[in-house]
């Protein structure tokens, strides 16, 4: 393959990216400066060569822990379940939530594999475990798969008896988190429910 079959094949595989916009975007490229692909290529090696997940909540980071969990005055009794690390962003742009997250790394959906054992399910279970956590609020998506996950989350939690709650609907049509604005984020967060 040439250089520039490549590139346009590697950047058709990323999501919205058709392989007309791959072409494209190569094209833009070759008529650039070389730096900036330099320093595209360099952020990329970087994005994989210092990015990981945090030890306690699975957040991405560049440190042990990430910045939300080595904050001091988030309020760790309060803990928000996310299917996805991008969902905390979305979150934290609401401006509403002080608590803390847990990244189960997915949803289930047995279509595609994803069971339990692909979640991080038991080390949530275990986080509770140890103590200190008053509420569990679970905001994974409002779409089936979303709330089939939210209902397993709450079953594995139910003997601690720790408080689990749902977020309220209102994320708008399709229920991905991270299509939703501030407001509407921070409305469900607020007329969230107890789960029973
Ligand atoms: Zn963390």
């Amino acid at each position: 393959m040439s250089a520039i079959e490549d590139l346009v094949a590697e950047l058709a595989r990323l999501p919205t990216i058709g392989r007309k916009s791959a072409t494209r975007l190569t094209y833009h490229l070759l008529k650039q400066p070389p730096e900036q692909s330099k320093r595209l290529a360099l952020a990329l090696t970087a994005l994989t060569e210092r990015v990981r997940t945090c030890e306690r909540c699975y957040n991405l980071t560049e440190e042990e822990l990430c910045d939300l969990c080595r904050d001091s005055a988030r309020d760790v009794a309060l803990l928000c379940v996310v299917e996805e690390a991008s969902d905390i962003s979305a979150i934290e742009r609401s401006g509403e939530y002080r608590g803390v997250y847990h990244v189960l790394g997915g949803r289930l959906s047995p279509l595609d594999g994803v069971g339990p054992n692909q979640l991080r399910v038991s080390e949530l279970v275990a986080r509770v475990a140890e103590g200190g956590v008053r509420e569990v609020i679970v905001a994974t998506s409002l779409k089936l798969e979303g709330e089939a996950t939210a209902l397993y989350v709450q079953e594995q939690l139910a003997p601690g008896g720790v408080t689990v709650s749902r977020i309220a609907r209102g994320i708008p049509v399709g229920g991905d988190l991270e299509y939703a604005d501030g407001v509407t984020i921070a409305q469900a967060m607020v007329a969230r429910r107890e789960m029973q």
